[in-house]
């Protein structure tokens, strides 16, 4: 673990290896600045920067992390070397903690502006799942579902950051049994666990990005809440996927991970088979699974642990898929792994899962009971990964609240 001479607590999130990106402001300046994350401070690193004359101090001193992830790889690779040499030479302590803010009075903000948004499907626990609550006549997975990663274009305008409330959805559903559809709020209101991945070089329209250029272009984690509303979903989604049932409200954590905080957490991801086609087969020696273990709360419950690790795809095959028939990629855009679930009941991400389609109940340690969200029921994701000699990298929460419906 590098060495810092600020004061944090061992067991303290966001120690000297995690180091992840986010916008801050504080309540005496209202201005939005780029904010490095360690311990229970948030270090101003546009500030810094200027202060200490750092070359790339022009990308890290807007009002989010968009100019630092149009840079690229060089520059994260020189900024995240910078920061660790400062909280690691006692002789920087003088000139650094000016630029330190206590990390529990701080406002977080959407740390870049969201593109293109697109949600895949890759938990094969998860997508069997579903398949056979909402299809169970049929087989689980679909037939490309092991040739492809699957996904669809979500919306990327009512993407919001940890904390904000989330209305209750109104639309049409109608089951099976119903004449006709019923309109009004949703009754089956759900979660999606999710990790996200943000762009940061665009590519060119019509050029693909190999599995092997992953690091290249993308250039952290963080976690996702995919609001779906799943009565909505089930009576809209055929044959073009969802649209209403997820558009209303997408949550993203505050705190960029970089791709370099997770190179002890790589793990090569299951066995595929079949095999798949040569432009998604993970690069020699180079795969990208990764060890990220989830935690979903309801109302501080603990409700589930998915593991990340048994994702099927990767988000470098993701990657490759999305661009392989020439999309390009530009700064900002941002795809989901799709929800994680492990094989257990204990492991999934949704309360479709969890209740398997409302049938089986939640019990909560008050005595109620969920099948699905009800207002005021607050979800919060948590997740950690294994980071160098031990030490823990955390992705800090995204949670939010249900508010009731609008008339
Ligand atoms: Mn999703």
């Amino acid at each position: 673990m590098p060495d810092t001479w600020l004061d944090i607590a061992p067991d303290a999130r966001f120690g000297p290896s995690c180091l992840p990106y986010g916008v801050f402001s504080t309540p005496d300046r209202s201005e939005r600045r780029v904010g490095v994350a360690i311990g229970g401070h948030v270090l101003d690193l546009g500030a810094a920067a200027r202060a200490l004359g750092a070359p790339f101090a022009g990308a890290v001193s807007g009002a989010s992390l968009d100019p630092l992830l149009a840079a690229g790889r060089p520059v994260w690779e020189q900024v995240r070397a910078a920061v660790q040499e400062w909280l690691a030479d006692p002789a920087r302590e003088g000139d650094i903690r000016p630029h330190l803010a206590d990390r529990a009075g701080v406002m977080l903000h959407l740390p870049f502006t969201v593109g293109d948004y697109v949600d895949f499907y890759s938990s094969e626990h998860h997508a069997s799942n579903v398949g056979r609550i909402f299809r169970p006549e049929q087989e689980p997975l679909t037939p490309n579902w092991k040739h492809l990663p699957i996904g669809y274009h979500g919306r990327a305008g009512t993407v919001v950051p940890s904390g904000t409330p989330v209305v209750r959805p109104v639309g049409q559903r109608k089951r099976p049994s119903d004449a006709a559809p019923l309109f009004g709020p949703s009754a089956r209101l759900d979660i999606e666990a999710e990790v996200g991945f943000v762009v940061g070089a665009p590519s060119a329209q019509g050029e693909r990005v190999p599995v092997a250029s992953f690091a290249d272009h993308v250039f952290g984690a963080f976690l996702v809440n995919d609001w779906s509303a799943r009565d909505l979903q089930a009576w809209e989604y055929v044959p073009l996927g969802p649209f209403l049932g997820k558009s209303f409200a997408t949550s993203v954590s505050p705190w960029v991970v970089p791709l370099q905080a997770l190179q002890a957490a790589r793990t090569a991801p299951p066995a595929r088979d079949p095999e798949p086609l040569e432009y998604l087969r993970d690069a020699e020696g180079d795969p990208w699974g990764l060890d990220i273990s989830l935690e979903v709360r309801l109302n501080g419950h603990l409700l589930s642990r998915p593991p990340f690790s048994g994702m099927y795809w990767t988000p470098a095959q993701q990657l490759a898929h999305m661009t392989v028939n020439g999309a390009s990629l530009r700064t900002g855009d941002f795809y989901a792994s799709g929800t994680v679930s492990g094989p257990g009941r204990e492991q999934c991400g949704s309360l479709l899962e969890l209740s398997w389609g409302g049938k089986e109940p939640v019990r909560l340690p008050d005595g109620t009971e969920r099948t699905f969200l009800e207002d005021g029921d607050t979800v919060a994701i948590t997740a950690t990964a294994p980071g160098p000699d031990g030490a823990v990298i955390d992705f800090g929460e995204v949670s939010g609240t249900v508010v009731p419906a609008r008339g």
